[in-house]
């Protein structure tokens, strides 16, 4: 059976390279009908907050990638915070202890820095030296009696290769005589992470290990305690790093890297799905857009690439552009209108106002938060109080002059106004007789009638636009900010 975990420590936000881990394993089981266990490496308590905890299980929940098993949730393998685990991992470090792969250290730190220097100095690879490892049973029986605090520790195999074959990475191997004895458990009984990390795979029947390449030296240390505690080894597939633009590691002085910042800037969890996915992974055509249920079908972690990858801001934008405009229009309408309403550019929901605006700029927008500029700088030339008003007469006839001044007077004698009233046909209309009266077409006519209606050289389509900033005015469902 497949299972697979997304193992956060609770130490802050869930990013993006947390977030690509836990959508491929998500991806990884369901696509084999496996389980997807969410576990908590709560181990560091001073770093480990209940606060970033919840945020991290939000932000998960918001992208859609519920987990069967794990906080909340429960299942057959718990508890799933590694907190509540200590007295599991007590009973398999002691059962290290009575098999000899782990004995007790008795050095202290002071010791334990001296033999630090040393190796240094002697250029060593900077391995246990200490006699702790070949101590007598007598030895041993008087520290213990003397009450001397002490560590378990690990007994390496002084040479040989260890190998792995990683699913992604292929086959990777490590020498031996470099590691030295690890310890696995504190002198104050807190066990250390990579031996927690090994007894709670094993225990929660963990087939597959996703999991970013940073751990992969961690992985050496793990594979030497599966061997030793007996348990069956896991598949290994480690995913590389997600770099910035600059070919760096992607970090906070990149701008926004957190899941909840994204959340906040308005992005949509089925774009940030479908970005994410592609940090790494393709279907092997030039398709780029997918649905989550796209995704579970086609992911395979054989297709996931070995070299670092891109994240492109810029592309993560248009994407979500992409997945906005894909939604249904009365949903898009919806969000489009709850933004309005609760920036305050629009004081009053006219539903008719809003559909038409949703139509009209939806195709430039690519970010919800997005709209509320996007309206606002469309009704910030509203066409009642610029055109009537006299002040801005002399300039508007100033700057396009023989337009200008046959706009205005259709303005008010109110004609123009009656046209748009009958819609975008009734915009065609009149627009073809003015052009008519004044002989321009084309660019000549509507570049200069853009300008003088909108205060805008581009915009979306023309008559959508009048008509929408024509209602704007008179609806009054527009808000004296924009006025
Ligand atoms: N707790 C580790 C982290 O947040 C993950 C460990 C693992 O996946 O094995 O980086």
């Amino acid at each position: 059976e497949v299972r697979v975990r997304f193992a956060p420590s609770p130490t802050g936000n869930l990013h993006v390279g947390g977030a690509r881990t836990a959508l491929f394993n998500y991806l990884f089981a369901r696509s084999h009908g496996g389980k997807f266990v969410l576990r908590i490496e709560d181990t560091d308590l001073e770093r480990s907050t209940r606060k970033s905890e919840e945020a991290m299980l939000s932000d998960l929940s918001w992208l859609g990638l519920d987990w069967d098993e794990g906080p909340g949730v429960g299942g057959e393998y718990g508890p799933y915070r590694q907190s509540e685990r200590n007295s599991i991992y007590k009973q398999y470090a002691e059962k290290l202890l009575d098999s000899g792969v782990v004995y007790r250290c008795f050095c202290s730190n002071e010791e334990l820095e001296q033999m630090k220097e040393t190796a240094n100095k002697l250029q060593l690879p900077p391995v246990y030296m200490g006699k702790w490892a070949t101590a007598s049973d007598k030895e041993i029986q008087e520290e213990l009696a003397k009450g001397t605090p002490y560590t378990y520790r690990f007994r390496v195999p002084k040479d040989g290769i260890l190998k792995i074959t990683d699913l992604i990475r292929g086959e990777v191997s490590w020498s031996l005589h470099t590691l030295g004895d690890f310890v696995i458990m504190r002198s104050n009984g807190q066990p250390v992470y990579n031996f927690c990390v090994t007894v709670d795979d094993a225990m929660m029947r963990i087939s597959h290990v996703i999991r970013a390449e940073e751990h992969l030296p961690n992985t050496l240390r793990q594979t030497l305690l599966y061997k030793a505690l007996g348990f069956p080894m896991p598949s290994f597939a480690h995913v590389s790093l997600i770099l910035a633009p600059d070919r760096s590691k992607l970090s906070k002085r990149h701008g926004a890297t957190s899941v909840g910042q994204f959340r906040e800037m308005g992005y949509l969890p089925q774009a940030m799905v479908n970005y994410l996915a592609l940090l790494g992974w393709g279907d092997g055509t030039e398709n780029e857009f997918f649905t989550i249920s796209q995704l579970v079908e086609k992911f395979s972690i054989s297709r996931v690439n070995k070299s670092g990858a891109m994240f492109d801001g810029t592309k993560f934008r248009w994407m979500n552009g992409q997945h906005l405009r894909s939604l249904p229009l009365e949903e898009l309408i919806m969000i489009f209108g709850d933004r309005w309403k609760c920036t305050g550019i629009l004081v009053e929901s006219d539903g008719e106002f809003v559909k038409d605006a949703t139509e009209l700029l939806k195709d430039g927008i690519d970010l919800i938060t997005y709209a509320d500029k996007a309206l606002s700088d469309f009704l910030s030339y509203p066409l009642h109080s610029t055109l009537a008003k006299a002040e801005c007469q002399p300039i508007l006839q100033d700057k396009l002059s023989e337009v200008a001044a046959s706009l205005i007077a259709a303005y008010e004698s109110g004609e123009l106004c009656e046209a748009i009233k009958e819609g975008n046909a009734g915009w065609q209309k009149w627009v073809k007789s003015f052009g008519k009266l004044l002989k321009r077409k084309g660019k000549s006519l509507f570049m200069p009638v853009r300008v003088l209606l909108t205060g805008k050289l581009h915009g979306p389509e023309m008559g959508g636009s009048i008509i929408l900033i024509y209602k704007a005015g008179i609806c009054g469902a527009v808000s004296s900010r924009t006025g």
